[in-house]
């Protein structure tokens, strides 16, 4: 098994506009997580949700009791420096989720009283800069911040990201009834970003459609209840009705 998608819980507390992922409070257990790891013996495993962090008792214990390569896709709202030494520790490599410079990220990615999160997640990649981590940002792109994406570029370089992964927006729950963005915006912000030795994901190369790189049958998603699915975090939550053939069960339905 190539890569293993734990979505360590449901639960977040961001109100992203295009979210697919927030769906309940729940919260894998240990158990579950274990049975999954032993069953696919996996290489590589990425801590998703729903946020992650909020789980992070969990996403702790994985990374203590198994030799896998760990990931992390966080919104960064919830790091701080206790976390980032011990992350480092275990060797998890961390993503931040940010979409655009503040105002426009804010209204993308607000907090679920409505208040904008950019500046703490702004101050999070300021720590992971200052402990000089090597980590990611994963940039949804939407008609909304397309215009926005150079300005993207020099202020991620500037807060120490070493990669960046553009996705484009999938037309699923949230979004359903978003536009696509148009993948010029795309283009040139990777032209531009040569200046910088930042990595990129090749999105271009990808198709737009649903069918993903996870499709190839080398990733499993697992949900917190322990469901799985031969599928991305995309296709299982919100495509799984047309696609029933990718779940096969629950973990805990074996021992
Ligand atoms: S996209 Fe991620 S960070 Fe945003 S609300 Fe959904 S689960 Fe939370």
């Amino acid at each position: 098994m190539k890569l293993l998608y734990l979505a360590v819980t449901n639960d977040c507390n961001l109100r992203c506009i295009y979210c697919y992922a927030r769906k309940g409070k729940d919260y894998m257990k240990f158990s579950t997580a274990k049975k999954v790891i032993e069953k696919y013996d996996c290489a590589k495993v990425q801590f998703t949700g729903g946020e992650p962090l909020l789980n992070y008792k969990l996403v702790k214990k994985l990374a203590e009791n198994y030799e896998c390569n760990f990931a992390i896709q966080t919104n960064a709202t919830l790091l701080d420096e206790e976390k980032i030494e011990e992350m480092l520790d275990l060797g998890i490599s961390i993503a931040v989720s940010i979409d655009a410079p503040s105002l426009v990220n804010d209204m993308l990615r607000p907090y679920a009283n409505g208040e904008g999160s950019t500046r703490d997640v702004l101050k999070a990649m300021m720590l992971l800069k200052s402990y000089n981590v090597d980590y990611g940002v994963t940039c949804v792109v939407t008609p909304y911040n397309q215009r926005y994406l150079k300005e993207f570029v020099d202020l991620v370089y500037a807060f120490g990201a070493r990669s960046i992964s553009f996705d484009i927006v999938k037309q699923v729950g949230k979004a359903k009834k978003m536009p696509l963005p148009d993948i010029k915006y795309v283009k040139e912000a990777i032209d531009y970003a040569k200046r910088y030795r930042l990595r990129f994901r090749n999105i271009l190369k990808e198709s737009l459609s649903l069918e993903c790189a996870a499709m190839n049958g080398k990733a499993v998603f697992v949900t917190p209840l322990g469901k799985e699915y031969f599928t991305c975090p995309t296709l299982a939550y919100s495509k799984i009705e047309k696609c029933p053939r990718l779940c096969y069960g629950y973990v805990n339905d074996r021992t």
